[in-house]
């Protein structure tokens, strides 16, 4: 018997965690990955309503206002939050439903449900995460080192979360995560 649990994923952007996503989706059927909502203006490919809902700052003021954010958080000089409702209908639907979102959010998320299961992405060095930055050729070379800077920072704080796993080889890190979720959706509570 499964039961709904709530998934923090998060780690330095380059770390690989929208990977992992896709393929944790593709292998654990009952898995749902939230939609955020965003400031940030959609990259080269990004389409609303399937990569982030793009929202301009006073649609983004006023979910916050009604509270209707679980939790959010500015990264980058952007706003990103995660919408309630969805969230608390999949949980209580029985689903496995996962934040793929910053640091910031993975604690005000445990700040507000302390059985949400935090995971994070570690990349295997930083020379590795700079690479894969610049790879994607999405990124100035501005808003690449602001992102390495916040990466040192969201690596300060892996240990706060409940487990970690090094995104090295790719298939190893997707068998763990799939793993560690099916085990949480398969756990006797009390
Ligand atoms: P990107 O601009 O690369 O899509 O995302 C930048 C960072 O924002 C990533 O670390 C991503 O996980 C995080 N993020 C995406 N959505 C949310 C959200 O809803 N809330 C929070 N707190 N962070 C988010």
């Amino acid at each position: 018997m499964r039961h709904g649990n709530l998934f923090v994923i998060s780690g330095p952007s380059g770390a690989g965690k929208g990977t992992l996503v896709a393929r944790l989706v593709r292998e654990v059927p009952d898995a749902w990955v939230s939609m955020s909502v965003t400031t940030r203006a959609p990259r080269e490919g990004e389409v609303d309503g399937v990569h982030y809902r793009f929202a301009t700052s006073e649609e983004f003021q006023q979910l916050v206002a009604c509270d209707g954010l679980l939790e959010w958080a500015t990264y980058g000089g952007n706003c990103y939050g995660t919408p309630r409702a969805t969230v608390e209908e999949r949980i209580a639907r029985g689903d496995q439903v996962i934040l793929e979102i910053d640091v910031q959010g993975g604690f005000q998320v445990r700040e507000k449900f302390p059985a949400a299961h935090l995971v994070f992405i570690e990349p295997p060095s930083l020379d590795v995460l700079e690479a894969r930055l610049r790879g994607r050729g999405t990124e100035s070379d501005e808003a690449i080192a602001t992102r390495m800077e916040t990466a040192r920072v969201e690596l300060s704080r892996k240990m706060e979360y409940d487990i970690r796993l090094v995104n090295d080889d790719l298939d190893e890190a997707v068998r763990a995560l799939v793993g560690y979720v099916n085990e949480q959706a398969e756990k006797i509570r009390g």
